[in-house]
């Protein structure tokens, strides 16, 4: 396993916000994190990246438990981790943030930067641009794109489809998926597009008031739309398609 988390709680100042979480990422697997606002997504992708300590429970990231005391140490062994706050560069254009991700030799570092544009056509006529002046959109796109050109072994995806239109977030998650299944990079995506989510991802947890109230395969989980929408207790609604549910299938009650 890449990631395994085991009866992991974590929170701030002591308070656990994520209760006796079991977490496997394998290699090459996308594993999507859902649930409604406040259920402990975002948490628990800091605890992975070490930047909160846990309460309790083990946390092994690449085959070491991370330490929360360098964080910052993680990017060169592998881990990438798009937060929500995106940590860009704001000063610096869209190519020069992009070269602050990328690894390797030159002929590398060309071809990621070539890869990413080719990703994000959106981006090409903003290459010179200041990053400050970038949509919000537009800046998350880089972000995304910026972790990617890492080739990192490990990626955390925090709401990356924030500010992005539908027909974008659908690319972005081909390309995520695409990303995993070529490198074997193991990938935790963080989606409030729930249904698009299901059509990338292999698994999925759902967490609800810090535990997982669901897990299974992405078909297990569509099978189990209603449920899986119950769990949403109306915060928002999943924005299509109850109706491609695959049915026959169970998910796993973990509660
Ligand atoms: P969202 O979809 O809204 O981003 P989430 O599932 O990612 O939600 P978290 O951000 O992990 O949820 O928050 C889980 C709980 O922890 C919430 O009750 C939140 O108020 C609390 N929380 C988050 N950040 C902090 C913090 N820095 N200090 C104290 N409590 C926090």
């Amino acid at each position: 396993m890449v990631i395994q988390l085991r009866g992991l709680s974590t929170g701030y100042a002591g308070v656990p916000v994520v209760r006796d979480l079991d977490l496997d990422v394998d290699e090459g697997e996308v594993v999507g994190l859902l649930g409604p606002n406040g259920a402990g997504k975002t948490t628990t992708l800091l605890a992975i990246s070490g930047m909160i300590r846990p309460l309790a429970g083990e946390i092994e990231v690449l085959g070491s438990r991370p330490s929360t005391r360098q964080p910052h140490l993680l990017p060169r062994r592998g881990l990438a981790h798009v937060t929500e706050s995106r940590n860009l560069f704001y000063e610096l254009t869209v190519k020069e943030n992009l070269r602050l991700g990328l690894r390797g030799s030159k002929a590398d570092k060309a071809k990621g930067m070539s890869d990413a544009f080719e990703l994000f056509p959106a981006l090409v006529p903003l290459a010179d641009r200041r990053t400050a002046l970038l949509s919000g959109g537009e800046q998350q796109m880089l972000a995304v794109a910026r972790a990617l050109v890492s080739r990192p072994k490990v990626l955390l995806l925090d709401e990356m489809s924030l500010g992005l239109a539908p027909v974008i977030v659908e690319r972005l998650l081909a390309a995520v998926r695409d990303v995993a299944s070529r490198t074997g990079c193991a990938i935790v995506l963080v989606e409030q597009h729930v249904h698009l989510a299901l059509r990338v991802v292999d698994r999925a947890y759902v967490l609800a008031h810090g535990t997982v109230s669901m897990s299974g395969t992405a078909e297990e989980l569509n099978a189990q739309r209603a449920v899986l929408e119950s769990s949403y207790l109306g915060d928002f609604a999943l924005d299509d398609g109850a109706t491609d549910a695959a049915p026959g299938a169970s998910a796993v009650a973990a509660g």
